[in-house]
């Protein structure tokens, strides 16, 4: 099946020309017919196609020239890994995001804002593996005030000196809150940080700025830079999917984006009623160390047509071999029902946490598509392109 990499926005206006065989009624099922329809149809279209076992020739909007289409219902993966792959539009017709309005570097390092820390609290419960904590900064009394949008980071610059006696460089983190901040008044910024420590020649090492921000206590002033980033951002469109891959403090942005969609002193402000899909799967050592885990079920039983929680909780449960289950393996084991959300065109995918996790998902998902006929090698970059794959590791 042709999966398609186009963005879109709710105010997409193109018309699209589907050519379709074996599709109608009986006297018609062998028969070539050309459909014309708005994009707000075309999805219904494909789905209706597909049920009844037509076969899409071309799809074309009215600015693209025709793309040879595989079968859209084509039972055979082979048949389906020969046709030509789905081309992703050089530039897309409607940005998923309004990039323009993103607000960046708002402050630099040469002179950051002030921030004072409001609160500090523990993200793990009892028997947890490390340290992962809350820490809230208001923000008020800048010029300009800092201000940012679900899926920047900030960058905070620790106190003291490094080795060669140098002030220290700034370390950026993924911001936890909306917006409008945990308390909706638009002036403050959360953060979700691991401390890092590791074992060197029998000494354990304390990372400098992730060890400085759990031990920080309320009152005390922060030098922070940014924001930066535009590769997390969230479609504007209200109807779009989400699939959201997260393992550890990669959860800081899908905590924004699923506040957004789903806290309801959120929904009210933020005039943008998420009416889409979202599906988080993430991916934590114990149960102990999920994050936020409690809001996140509580959205999925509030908002059960809308919200899918999947969690991998590797040193607790078993994957289909009888190993530990990553979050890879909860992909592979969804990867029938994520590959048919991402032949949807406003499904986005966002994956955010260690650097280590990659290989695997691109594992998991190479594996999926190629049970679709699909070669994940070539649909990623299409999907980049298309501003629908969205990766922030570190
Ligand atoms: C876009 C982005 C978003 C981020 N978001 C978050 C976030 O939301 N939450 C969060 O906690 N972190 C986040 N990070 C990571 C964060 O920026 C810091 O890198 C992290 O907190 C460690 O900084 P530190 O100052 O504590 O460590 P440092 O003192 O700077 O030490 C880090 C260095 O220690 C060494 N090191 C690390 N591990 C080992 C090891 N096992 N063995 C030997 N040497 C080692 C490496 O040289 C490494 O460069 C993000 C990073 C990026 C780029």
């Amino acid at each position: 099946m042709r999966v398609s990499t186009a963005t879109s926005s709710c105010s997409d206006s193109r018309v699209f020309t589907v050519v379709v065989q074996g599709y109608g009624l009986t006297q018609q099922r062998n028969a070539e017919r050309t459909i014309t329809v708005p994009f707000s149809r075309l999805q219904a279209l494909m789905q209706s196609i597909s049920k009844l076992g037509g076969k899409v020739i071309s799809v074309t909007a009215a600015s693209e020239a025709p793309a040879t289409a595989a079968p859209a219902a084509s039972p055979d993966p082979a048949a389906a890994k020969k046709a030509t792959p789905a081309k992703a539009p050089a530039k897309p017709a409607a940005a998923a995001v309004h990039h323009a309005d993103v607000p960046v570097n708002l402050y630099k390092p040469k002179n950051p804002f002030i921030g004072t820390v409001t609160e500090n609290y523990s993200l793990l419960a009892e028997g947890a593996i490390g340290r992962v904590n809350h820490i809230t900064f208001d923000l008020s009394g800048g010029d300009p005030h800092l201000n940012y949008v679900e899926g920047q980071s900030i960058g905070i610059i620790p106190d003291g000196e490094d080795a060669n006696g140098k002030p220290h460089k700034l370390r950026l983190y993924s911001i936890a809150s909306t917006r409008h901040g945990d308390n909706m008044a638009g002036n403050t910024v959360s953060l979700c940080v691991r401390q890092l420590q590791y074992d060197k020649e029998g000494e354990t090492i304390n990372g400098v700025c992730s060890t400085f921000l759990c031990d920080i206590e309320p009152g005390a002033k922060v030098k922070i830079t940014g924001p930066v980033g535009k590769e997390m951002l969230l479609p504007a469109d209200e109807d779009a999917n989400v699939i959201m891959l997260a393992t550890g403090t990669g959860i800081a942005p899908m905590r924004t984006y699923l506040r957004r969609m789903f806290e309801p002193a959120e929904r009210e402000k933020n005039g943008w009623h998420f009416k889409g899909k979202a599906w988080l799967f993430m991916g934590a050592p114990t149960t102990a160390n999920l994050l936020y885990d409690a809001d996140f079920e509580h959205y999925q039983s509030q908002f059960p047509e809308n919200f899918r929680y999947t969690k991998a909780i590797s040193r607790e449960q078993q994957n289909a071999k009888g190993g530990r289950m990553y979050i890879q393996d909860r992909v592979s084991e969804n990867a029938e029902e994520i590959f048919s959300w991402i032949e949807n065109p406003k499904t986005h995918v966002y994956m955010c946490g260690l650097r280590g996790m990659e290989p695997g998902i691109d594992e998991a998902m190479t594996a999926a598509a190629a049970a679709k006929g699909l070669d994940w090698s070539e649909l990623r970059p299409q999907l980049k392109k298309a501003e629908r794959w969205h990766v922030e590791t570190y």
